[in-house]
């Protein structure tokens, strides 16, 4: 019996604790949306936006932020550029983008191709004249590992770094990268939310039943990708019901060890 209480007891308090990171998460992200209310996604490929930022897309809608894509490729690696594009306008037309606010890169320098490192400086600059074009003063993309590992998201988190170096982006301009975590938090679905709390972030975007079922309303637009294992991916990818992002800055740190990985 006591066993029972020490159990009990434990659960409340663990269920209490992330009561009040919740909290605390969702006051951080309103603080951040409130000062930086003009977004640049960046991303690699048509059907990025839904598979892996679809809780944030959602979120910035849903708090009426400004919200600008910038896709780099147009996702031509079984050349199928031109179906891959429109898959995308009509993806982000489901997700509530203004196809006016989503710009598709087509650069032969930029092919869609996990072997090939684009060119960082080029990326750099299309980035950074976005940025000045829509007077930009948050920019998401992909973290160092670009949560495949895929080389493409991974020269994004490049073109990050050497803003952030070089000292690049408009004053007030903030840079936040998705997490990547490992292969088992990724398959775990919302069980990832208690982890994903506890895990330090700037900006944690959940999507409610609602938001999800139209990231997959959105994800069906992208019919050319829809092979038998991307049905389990939305299923069971954290990154279809949760987002957590963390600063280039403190990354940056991490990489130099100034403070403990906490991937
Ligand atoms: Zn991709």
């Amino acid at each position: 019996m006591p066993g029972v209480v020490v159990v009990f007891v434990f659960v409340v308090l663990l269920l209490l604790l992330l009561v009040l990171l919740w909290a605390r998460s969702a006051r951080t992200a309103h603080d951040l949306l409130v000062s930086t209310p003009r977004t640049l996604l960046v991303t690699a490929h048509p059907d990025d936006e839904c598979m892996f930022f679809a809780p944030t897309v959602l979120e910035l809608l849903r708090r009426r932020c400004s919200l600008f894509m910038l896709c780099l490729s147009t996702g031509n690696y079984r050349n199928e550029a031109e179906v891959r594009k429109k898959e995308l306008l009509r993806s982000c037309h489901v997700l509530g983008v203004s196809p006016s606010n989503v710009t598709i890169i087509d650069h032969r320098e930029l092919p869609d191709n996990p072997t090939i490192s684009w060119n960082v400086q080029l990326v750099t600059d299309l980035i950074l004249r976005h940025v000045k074009e829509h007077r930009i003063d948050l920019m998401l993309s992909f973290d160092q590992w670009g949560v495949s590992g895929h080389a493409n998201h991974v020269a994004i988190y490049q073109a990050f770094r050497y803003i952030y170096v070089h000292k690049l982006t408009p004053p007030g301009c903030r840079m936040l990268c998705l997490h990547s975590v490992t292969l088992l938090r990724k398959y775990s679905s919302l069980l990832e939310l208690p982890l994903a709390l506890l895990q330090p972030h700037v900006l944690l975007c959940l999507a409610r039943c609602s938001q999800y079922r139209q990231a997959l309303k959105a994800m069906m637009c992208h019919r050319s990708q829809m092979l038998w294992f991307r049905w389990l991916y939305l299923l069971f990818s954290r990154y279809m019901f949760v987002n957590t992002f963390w600063d280039v800055s403190k990354i940056e740190l991490e990489l130099c060890g100034a403070i403990p990985d906490s991937r």
